[in-house]
């Protein structure tokens, strides 16, 4: 039975993740009383950091940032967390097919500098098939996607169709799989699953030639939600999932299974298939209820593994790989220079998190460092840690690093994605025009809504 709280809040901002964090925070520095309810007994979200015995931080969700995401950059600056470069000097290495390249340019999801030494015939239809890919991004208009006839088209295809009639070799075809399933915007997805619209619309808001993954910040990311709670104080409730909202032309009521919260409005702040589990009463208009049914998270573990130091360094590696391995399509040196431990952050994500997810503890362990090994060399079969983050086992969550669009969601169902319903509005990454899928949109998205709310009020 849920307790009725006397207080009538201004706004209650449901989900205590990056998002929710700054709106309820910009609310309450500009004199309004607001309540944050977070269904984990953490804050953070997909936001979430740890220390290592050796005093190492690891980032089990988000780390990195890159120039260009001035709002979260603002952010870090306000708080004064200070940034590294990534570490990346080196020789990186690409393994295709058994093969192995050492490189010495930046490849993650955007060629430059010195190419890795596939056949030219590969690396050439590859980057054929780039130029035809961003020819055709930069014809889409800025902003959200409508419905036309132009975007029908192209959110009618999976990125797999496209891949198939613009490559020609299979180097050529696993470098846009690649991207896919690597990329933050989009997932990451099998290219099987996503819309064509959708990846090119995310190449234009969240370019990979912008380098999202320039920097580090010493302390990792995680230490964020802290520093935003710390204004907030008791005005945050964990472990009180949000279970239905009803809504009225005079206000809102908030529901948990403990408790019942009453304000004038509500920011939902959760990626859009966690918005759409909410009960609301009345219900969310049939588009809105149509859209939260069919935007899929991401599929992604998180691995962090740790060792004495960074032993890569002494063979003239960057601690960079990248490959069509069984497990480990791209894995990164994420070691603090103000420490002594290396640290390698890896993902599996796809069909590839698909297999390694049922395996047992110890099997999934020796997969991964099994390619780290291929990627660095035997020492990587020995670290000092090694953590794990079951993004798509996390209920909360439900994947990551963000959701995606299938083919036809942009253009039947996108304009209720951000439509405020009511008292009801929303914020996400998932919501952003720009940086969607990474910490910048999420700040972007808690700044709109709160900023709407306070116009409101
Ligand atoms: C593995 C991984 C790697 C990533 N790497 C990067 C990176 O390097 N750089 C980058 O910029 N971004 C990265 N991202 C993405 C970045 O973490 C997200 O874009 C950002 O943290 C999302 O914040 P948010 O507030 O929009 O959503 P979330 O962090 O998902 O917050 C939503 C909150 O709502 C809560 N919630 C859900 N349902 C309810 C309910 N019913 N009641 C109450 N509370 C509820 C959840 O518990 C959660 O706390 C990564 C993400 C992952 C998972």
């Amino acid at each position: 039975m849920s307790i009725s709280n006397s207080i009538v809040y201004d706004c209650i901002v449901v989900g205590a993740g990056l998002a929710g964090l700054v709106a309820a925070r910009n609310l309450h520095r500009s004199g309004h009383k607001v309540l944050v309810i977070e269904a984990r007994d953490r804050i953070g979200g997909r936001m979430y950091g740890q220390y290592l015995p050796s005093g190492q931080w690891i980032d089990k969700g988000g780390q990195w940032v890159g120039p260009t995401q001035d709002r979260f950059l603002t952010l870090l600056d306000e708080y004064g967390v200070r940034r590294f470069p990534s570490p990346a000097e080196g020789q990186k290495v690409l393994i295709f097919d058994g093969k192995r390249y050492e490189f010495n340019g930046f490849f993650q999801g955007f060629p430059e500098g010195e190419p890795p030494s596939v056949s030219l015939e590969e690396w050439g239809d590859a980057m054929d098939a780039w130029q035809r890919f961003e020819t055709l991004a930069k014809k889409l208009p800025s902003g959200h996607l409508r419905r036309d006839r132009q975007n029908q088209k192209l959110d009618s295809q999976t990125f797999t169709q496209w891949i198939e009639e613009n490559t020609k070799t299979a180097f050529g075809r696993w470098y846009f799989s690649y991207m896919s399933r690597a990329v933050g915007y989009l997932g990451p997805a099998e290219p099987s699953q996503v819309s064509l619209l959708h990846v090119l619309w995310g190449n234009n808001c969240a370019p990979q030639s912008e380098h999202p993954e320039a920097e580090l910040l010493h302390g990792g990311a995680g230490q964020i939600p802290e520093k935003i709670a710390a204004e907030l104080g008791k005005r945050i409730c964990l472990g009180e999932p949000v279970l239905r909202i009803v809504h009225a032309q005079t206000g809102v009521e908030v529901e948990t299974p403990k408790s019942r919260f009453n304000a004038q409005f509500a920011i939902v702040a959760m990626p859009p298939h966690l918005a759409g589990r909410i009960i609301y009463d009345p219900p969310m208009p049939p588009l809105r209820g149509q859209l939260t049914q069919r935007v899929p998270m991401g599929c992604c573990a998180k691995i962090l593994v740790s060792y004495n130091c960074p032993f890569w360094r002494a063979k003239g590696l960057a601690g960079i790989g990248l490959g069509n391995c069984r497990w480990i399509e791209l894995c990164a040196d994420s070691s603090d220079p103000e420490t002594e431990v290396g640290v390698i952050a890896t993902f599996v994500v796809g069909d590839r998190y698909r297999d390694w997810r049922p395996m047992s503890n110890g099997d999934r362990r020796a997969a991964v460092l099994g390619d780290l090994a291929i990627y660095f060399g035997d020492e990587a079969l020995s670290p000092s840690t090694y953590d794990e983050v079951d993004w798509p086992g996390e209920p909360w969550t439900g994947g990551g690093y963000a959701a995606f669009m299938p083919p036809g969601v942009w253009t039947s169902f996108g304009e209720a994605l951000t439509a405020p319903v009511g008292r009801i509005h929303w914020a996400g990454t998932e919501m952003a025009d720009r940086w969607a899928g990474f910490f910048d949109g999420a700040v972007r998205t808690g700044e709109a809504a709160a900023t709407a709310i306070m116009n409101l009020l």
